[in-house]
């Protein structure tokens, strides 16, 4: 079948960014990972540059023509904007000052000339868990993904899209305080997370939980242990290893993280009732007794009522490492595909419906608005104050 056109999906990373290209018809055109160095560290020039070549080597790997390509798909570490706009306060991959408010998404739509649709990474992996699950469906769907590594990210999926929020915040499942009742041991000290809570999932569900947390804590009850002897930052990435082994220690600090996946998931099931409940990170990639054994625990953790249980599953992530890029680029096309559903019902509407010529030139107007935003590159918050105003005007002149 030939390609009429494709959108590329890029996962920026601390050290390589991953590539992907997806065709109209959403059949992924590359089956591996396409890796190039990412470059943060050397500032915005540098990556963005580093940016151009993925997309280029992802082209050449296909031979798909540039001019094929409607829309690029960013995911990169937070926390930004829910428009690409790195903290200002910088970001652990950020570090260099000349990302501190700078607009990732902004930049790299200008260099290629091309649409740049920006998720942070854990939304993206949650989009492409969703899709992976619910194919054709996707849009009467609803999913949440936890996904565990340095710390703990993820995102909800409401109808087949990313939940954004108004600060672009939400779905940020790793600072939802959770109940430590039955969770911590008696005496343990209280887990503290880097974002200034304590007690919220990631606190005690990431590698940096286990370093500052748990780890630290459950050598105290195990003296001796041969992971005392070892820094803490090493012997923390080492406990996976050891509770695959059957390791008491390890599985205790194990048990508190499936405890605190339950328990947050058991908070989404009162606050969303999603159709899914996905667990990713490096877990998933554990052995395979082991990770049954973690799921099983975070199951049990997870309290649905009956009508949810029946409703709803609990599965893995999968294709971990491609669920970024992958998942950018699900989120290129559909926000393309709408695109052109806009315009199209617009159109459609306008015209067609005598009785109800308002309704036909509001949806027009909405139309025209949103793509004006966008080829003008302004600012989208500033301009939807403005459109808002317009469009009560209006409401306003017509009730009168
Ligand atoms: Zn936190």
């Amino acid at each position: 079948m030939p390609v009429d056109w494709v959108v590329v999906g890029l996962d920026n990373g601390g050290t390589t960014n991953n590539g992907t290209i997806l065709d109209s018809s959403g059949r992924f055109l590359l089956d591996r990972m396409a890796e190039v160095p990412s470059d943060v560290r050397e500032g915005p020039d540098k990556a963005i540059q580093s940016l151009v070549v993925s997309v280029e080597q992802v082209l050449w790997l296909t031979g798909v023509p540039i001019t094929s390509v409607r829309a690029v798909g960013l995911d990169t570490p937070g926390p930004a904007s829910g428009d690409g706009v790195i903290s200002s306060k910088g970001a652990t991959n950020f570090g260099h000052v000349g990302w501190r408010g700078f607009d990732i998404r902004g930049a790299l739509a200008e260099r290629l000339g091309l649409p740049v649709i920006y998720n942070n990474d854990g939304n993206s992996a949650a989009l492409y868990a969703h899709h992976v699950r619910f194919g054709a469906e996707s849009g009467q769907r609803s999913s949440v993904a936890a996904i565990v590594g340095t710390g703990l990210g993820g995102g909800i999926i409401e109808a087949g899209q990313v939940i954004k929020g108004a600060a672009g915040m939400a779905g940020e499942l790793g600072h939802v305080p959770i109940p430590l009742d039955g969770l911590l041991d008696a005496g343990q000290p209280m887990p503290a997370c880097n974002c200034g809570q304590s007690g919220d999932a990631e606190s005690v569900a990431s590698l940096t939980g286990i370093e500052n947390n748990l780890l630290p804590y459950w050598l105290t009850k195990y003296e001796g242990h041969e992971l005392s002897g070892l820094p803490i930052g090493k012997a923390a990435k080492l406990v996976r290893k050891y509770a695959e082994d059957g390791d008491e220690m390890a599985l205790a600090i194990f048990r508190q993280q499936a405890i605190a996946l339950g328990r947050l998931f058991t908070i989404a099931a009162n606050f969303l009732d999603p159709d899914a409940y996905f667990l990713g990170g490096g877990v998933v990639e554990a052995a395979p007794h082991f990770r049954d054994w973690f799921f099983a625990e975070v199951r049990a953790n997870t309290v649905l009522r009956e009508e949810q249980a029946r409703a709803a599953e609990i599965s893995l992530v999968p294709d971990l490492d491609m669920a970024g890029a992958r998942g950018s680029a699900v989120a290129a096309r559909d926000w393309l595909i709408r695109q052109g559903r806009e315009v199209k019902t617009a159109g459609f509407l306008s015209p067609g419906r005598r009785d109800d010529d308002d309704h036909g030139e509001a949806g027009r107007l909405i139309a025209l608005v949103v793509v004006a935003v966008r080829a003008a590159g302004r600012k989208a918050g500033a301009l939807a104050v403005a459109d808002r105003v317009a469009l009560a005007g209006d409401g306003q002149r017509q009730g009168a």
